[in-house]
């Protein structure tokens, strides 16, 4: 990009946090210094603090030469074409991966769903079998079986809580297993490292979706993971105003990925990479103080004669929460509860009486949210609701905890339970 500005002395010191290389021993900044400071590359910045918006589509070259110079080494940070983006969008990626330990690089996709889209056809061809877990978020499942079986791959869903039994999934065909953790809707931790090891011995590449965790709360390649996966329209954007979604790997992997989404004409817009940026420099805060928040509504709902089970992986008891307490240093406010009995319009009721909480898919941002949820329509491989719940303890509402005071947000859930008693 011609001469580094010389202007641009404050972003010097942060060089050497990007590069990844301090990945490779303990990470020598905490989660708040890292994200302060990621992807602020002086030639990506020039003399202010964050990299300006770079629209463009055609990108000049100063001769012949360079041109076909630039045509034949295809390398990450080098101006070639809108599509191969521009210093914005290589600062998110930069910084992405600045706060993945282990990645050799991250991959932008134009939402979640096409970051798992992309990952997946980058490591899967016709003839494999693709394991799912089956409290996948319900696209990814039916990509698996829509698009990819189009394709001639074969999906086969698994419990997410049996270790013992995942090694009998597998046969000579199986290349990928998708993993999700806490999964989404009904919040299973998995044995992550644990599988990732069973996948790998069977010579099989894992990818997670840690949208849930992000890299802050689950380092998933440094536990056994080849590919992590986010929706960054969820935490990193934080603000429900963009779609975006990433995938990151070591090496070889990462290669492969950014070859199939340069193949796949993948692009994110110069003005969204920038907004994720933004939304990046207090996406820790924002999860601590979304964590905080939930467990203290998570703890009053488990008070509460009108709910049978609270679906939350930082609850004592919870499935897989030794699991989180080992492997987690960090969550965020998604977690699900199941009224005890009641009926579908109660559940209505309450949902509606909500004043604080929006109706809406999507989670992450600034705002409360609270849908609806039955996740036992979508099932396959594993049992739901579990067994041991008494029957009729089936209508489940997924709540996402924004910003917002946790008293109050209690205060409406209250008068919701009291609305849904009033016939
Ligand atoms: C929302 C979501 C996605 C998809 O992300 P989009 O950006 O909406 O496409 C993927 N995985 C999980 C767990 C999600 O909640």
């Amino acid at each position: 990009m011609g001469r580094r500005p010389r202007y641009a002395k404050g972003n010097r010191g942060t060089k050497r946090i990007m590069s990844g290389k301090e990945f490779e021993g303990k990470p020598a900044h905490g989660n708040g210094t890292r994200l302060a400071s990621a992807g602020r590359k002086p030639e990506w910045t020039g003399a202010v603090v964050n990299p300006p918006v770079w629209r463009g589509s055609t990108h000049l070259y100063p001769d012949v030469a360079s041109l076909k110079d630039r045509t034949k080494r295809n390398q990450d940070g080098d101006f070639f074409y809108g599509r191969r983006g521009s210093p914005t969008q290589w600062a998110l990626c930069d910084a992405l991966t600045g706060i993945e330990p282990s990645a050799a690089g991250t991959v932008l996709y134009p939402s979640g769903v096409a970051a798992i889209a992309g990952a997946l056809m980058a490591v899967l061809r016709p003839g494999d079998v693709l394991l799912v877990t089956d409290n996948a978020y319900e696209p990814s499942r039916a990509m698996a079986t829509g698009l990819l079986g189009q394709l001639g791959v074969e999906a086969r869903f698994f419990d997410p809580l049996d270790v013992a039994g995942f090694a009998d999934h597998f046969c000579e065909r199986t290349r990928a297993v998708l993993l999700e953790s806490p999964g989404s809707l009904t919040m299973e931790v998995q044995d992550v490292p644990a599988l990732t090891d069973i996948a790998r011995s069977k010579g099989a590449v894992s990818l997670i979706d840690n949208t849930w965790a992000t890299p802050l709360g689950f380092p998933a390649l440094e536990h056994g993971c080849d590919i992590a996966i986010m929706s960054l329209t969820k935490h990193v954007g934080g603000h429900s105003d963009l779609m975006m979604g990433s995938a990151a790997a070591k090496g070889p992997l990462y290669r492969k990925l950014r070859q199939t989404a340069q193949s796949l004409g993948q692009v994110v817009s110069p003005d969204d990479a920038a907004l994720a940026l933004r939304g990046l420099r207090t996406m820790g805060l924002r999860l601590e103080r979304s964590t905080a928040t939930a467990l203290e509504v998570v703890r009053w709902l488990e008070s509460r004669s009108e709910v049978a089970h609270v679906l939350c992986p930082f609850l004592p008891g919870a499935p897989g929460y030794d699991l989180w307490r080992r492997d987690f240093s960090g969550g965020c406010g998604l977690f699900s509860f199941v009224l005890k009995g009641h009926s579908d319009t109660a559940r209505a009721r309450l949902i509606d009486a909500l004043d604080l909480f929006g109706i809406g898919y999507s989670w992450g941002g600034f705002e409360s949210l609270a849908i609806p949820i039955d996740p036992a329509s979508i099932r396959t491989g594993s049992a739901w609701p579990p067994e041991h719940w008494d029957s009729g303890d089936q209508y489940g509402i997924r709540l996402s905890i924004g910003l917002e005071d946790a008293a109050d947000l209690i205060a409406d859930l209250e008068q919701g339970f009291a609305a849904m008693e009033q016939k």
